[in-house]
């Protein structure tokens, strides 16, 4: 006899834990107890030694679906004695922090209960159990129990609390657990409400929903992580009317299809994102578009590819029909964040009202309250990875391991696609998706999201990161916070930095950091940048030829401004005239962008990636004015056609650090774009030159030392095309090359690299 005092950290808490260790416990005859603590989960087991060892065995290979488990400590204590395994009331330890779980998509199990028409949870939105269901968007506080979420307020009734007291039950302990007859129900309304909760009958109310989004409505759908707008993907009118009132003219609309075989319909999908897509995540995966899909033409203009996500609750597959047995209502919903333009998702009924009033005909709310707001996710794979582009619901806020120990840090991040990052004991906390820090409601969000996540995972940070730019609301933010140590880091510096973290890399590494902007050490925009780096600092090896941004962000929504910038940085007051690309702006703008440049008023000196881009798609008339970041690259790289091995020339400054020169390739475009080349055929030779160039600057700077591992960061590398051939140059010149799978390589990413440049300039006590 034996007994045996164990502890598990990780996810471990609204996983169906405890009931697999009570099962798990009787099925071995072991005696003792088991309980949620703020660490984890804690166990008592006591009997024979060799079902002990069979116990642990089965705990660290085959725990239940959701869990993940990062460490298992295990000790002896002596022998109690007594009689069969129970679960104890759930305890707190202070200083240690638990991993809560994120979001799940409903789980097959669900899934069919839900669309059994004997079952008595035929058609209920909110059906739910111990591997599946609402997490981190309803809960309170810690620990994990149906008290500290929103659930608090739904009695269960006596079908379900017997569920819930049943260890052989899959709903035993599901914090969430609910019917039609206890749980929380829906309502289908115009304008403000007062009450109308209890109508119980939900497949009424969704036939209604669907015949509002048959006649071309847009409604506003209460869901797990907030409001999602909603209208028919194959409404062109719809479409034009949501894009109006959301005011959006072009950023994509992500897109939600019913099951597997609609998505097939749509697009191209490989087994890797047919897994991403039915992942208990659930995020909306980037898929390459089929050609003649059936859809509105305003769901993603001048892109080749759709943003599509499968439902995750039974609510969001009720909006396509009763049950899989029932023929879809719908090819395709649009089903974009319900806010206004860059603003938080709303997440309250009566925010709901008071702020959609005027975006959404209609509203479809239930009466469970959101606890903490959580956009949808965004992934795309590469080379049969999934690689996060928005890290949110599903992913947040599960820690991501580093592999080294860390001091408590808060780390502000950027200032578009905010996150930010808390440090603790060795894993890294990211925040959601915040957005972008343009607007008070973003601000708030910020804060009620890390005064949240600090209080569930118990950190007091001893030291703030920010960003250099002293603009950046992050940074306003990070001065203002009262933290006695703040560390600044520079935008490239921490983009390498964050893709070293989540690669567990140590020492000298090559990055290379391509992206829009970023604030640099001298004081101009930097976004073509080629660092030697540790986590210590780094040494600015070679970076894109600087030109000037004529009109600060004018420059950044006209792309055009850049093409004429570039053209005169290539040949002087001599531009060739007759370029077509500048015919739609007027003489009198022109001329003022000229003068701008030329005497160098209101200009800044700028090596940026994501000017080159746009001075491109200008340049080949595939973007002049653009509405969000990111428009014209993502234009230009939908535009390349494929099987193009042509590339134009550039130049390698000598001296250090090593300037990259692209006014060859401009001058060769301009000759292509004169003589009527195809634009997809220039595009095309225009990212194999700069995929080059990258491989050739990396050759040049490994001759200097033994750099031979390269970190490839910054949102440029979301253009897969230009990732594609950068990596396979890279890697045929004998370079490891190393890529953002779980945190996004865009400026989500950022506060995860300035926390770990913050801890080593702690440890190094500077
Ligand atoms: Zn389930
Ligand atoms: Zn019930």
């Amino acid at each position: 006899m034996k007994r045996k005092h164990i502890q598990v950290r990780g996810v471990v808490q609204g996983v169906g834990f405890r009931p697999f260790v009570y099962n798990l416990a009787r099925s071995l005859r072991l005696t003792g107890y088991v309980f949620n603590s703020s660490s984890g989960v804690t166990i008592e087991i006591e009997g024979d030694g060799s079902e002990i060892e069979n116990f642990l065995r089965t705990l660290e290979e085959d725990p239940p679906q959701l869990a993940e488990i990062a460490q298992v400590t295990v000790s002896d204590i002596e022998v109690q004695g007594g009689a069969g395994f129970s679960i104890l009331e759930s305890r707190e330890a202070h200083g240690e922090f638990a991993l809560i779980p994120p979001d799940a998509g409903t789980c097959d199990a669900c899934w069919s209960e839900f669309g059994d028409a004997s079952n008595r949870r035929y058609g209920y939105p909110f059906t739910n159990c111990t591997h599946c269901g609402p997490r981190y968007t309803i809960l309170r506080n810690i620990p994990y129990d149906r008290a500290t979420t929103t659930m608090s307020t739904f009695t269960m009734c006596p079908a379900c609390q017997a569920e819930y007291d049943d260890p052989e039950d899959r709903r035993f302990h599901a914090q969430p657990n609910a019917c039609g007859a206890c749980g929380p129900s829906l309502l289908l309304v115009q304008s403000a409400f007062t009450s109308g909760f209890e109508n119980k009958d939900s497949l009424s109310i969704i036939r209604q929903a669907r015949a509002r989004l048959h006649e071309g409505k847009i409604l506003a759908v209460k869901g797990l992580g907030g409001f999602l707008l909603a209208c028919d993907a194959t409404n062109e009118a719809a479409v034009v009317e949501l894009r109006r009132r959301k005011r959006r003219p072009h950023k994509p609309f992500a897109l939600m299809v019913r099951d597997r075989a609609a998505v097939r319909r749509l697009c191209i999908v490989t087994a890797e994102d047919e897994a991403s897509l039915l992942s208990p995540r659930r995020p909306i995966v980037i898929l390459p578009r089929r050609p003649g899909a059936e859809l509105a033409a305003g769901i993603a203009p001048g892109d080749n590819t759709l943003g599509v996500m499968l439902p995750y609750t039974p609510l969001h597959f009720l909006l396509f029909s009763d049950s899989s047995q029932m023929e879809s209502a719908f090819p395709a919903l649009v089903m974009t964040s319900g806010n206004l333009s860059e603003e938080p998702i709303v997440i309250s009924n009566d925010h709901a009202m008071r702020h959609l009033d005027g975006v959404a005909d209609w509203f479809l709310v239930h009466n469970r309250d959101i606890a903490t707001r959580v956009d949808d996710s965004v992934v795309r794979t590469f080379e049969g990875q999934e690689r996060v582009l928005r890290r949110s619901r599903g992913f947040v806020p599960q820690a991501i391991a580093l592999g080294i120990e860390t001091e408590q840090v808060l780390a502000f991040g950027g200032e578009l696609k905010n996150t930010f990052c808390l440090t603790k004991g060795g894993y890294a906390i990211l925040s959601q998706h915040i957005g972008d820090l343009e607007n008070y409601e973003t601000m708030r969000f910020f804060e009620e999201t890390l005064s949240n996540l600090k209080h569930i995972f118990n950190v007091t940070p001893r030291a703030a990161a920010y960003d250099l730019h002293p603009n950046y609301m992050s940074t306003r933010m990070a001065m203002a916070s009262g933290m006695q140590r703040k560390i600044g880091v520079q935008h490239h510096h921490a983009h390498i930095a964050s893709c070293m973290a989540e690669n567990h890399l140590r020492g000298k590494v090559l990055g290379v950091a391509l992206d829009g902007t970023g604030y640099g050490m001298d004081g101009k925009v930097w976004g073509g940048e080629f660092l030697e780096a540790d986590f210590g600092g780094f040494t600015r090896r070679a970076h894109f030829r600087n030109v000037l941004l004529p009109g600060g962000d004018a420059a950044v929504r006209q792309p055009w401004r850049m093409a004429r910038s570039y053209l005169r940085d290539t040949f002087g007051s001599h531009i060739p005239s007759g370029l077509q690309c500048f015919q739609g702006i007027g003489e009198k703008q022109l001329a003022l962008v000229d003068t701008m440049l030329a005497r160098q008023i209101q200009t800044v000196e700028t090596s940026s990636c994501g000017r080159l881009f746009d001075a491109v798609a200008a340049l080949l008339s595939i973007a002049s004015e653009v509405t969000f970041e990111g428009q014209a690259a993502i234009a230009l790289e939908a535009a390349a056609e494929r099987g193009i091995e042509q590339r134009y020339n550039f130049e390698i400054g000598e001296e250090e650090p090593m300037i990259l020169d692209f006014r060859p390739t401009i001058a060769a475009i301009v000759a292509d774009v004169s003589r009527g080349r195809p634009a997809g055929e220039i595009s095309a030779r225009f990212h194999n030159t700069l995929s080059t160039a990258i491989a050739e600057v990396c050759t040049r700077i490994r001759a200097t030392g033994a750099l031979d591992r390269v970190c490839l960061s910054g949102g440029s590398f979301q253009n897969l095309y230009l990732l594609h051939r950068t990596v396979v140059e890279l890697r045929h010149r004998g370079f490891g090359v190393f890529l953002h799978a779980q945190v996004p390589a865009n400026d989500g990413g950022l506060s995860l690299g300035q926390a770990m440049i913050a801890n080593q300039r702690l440890r190094e006590g500077d």
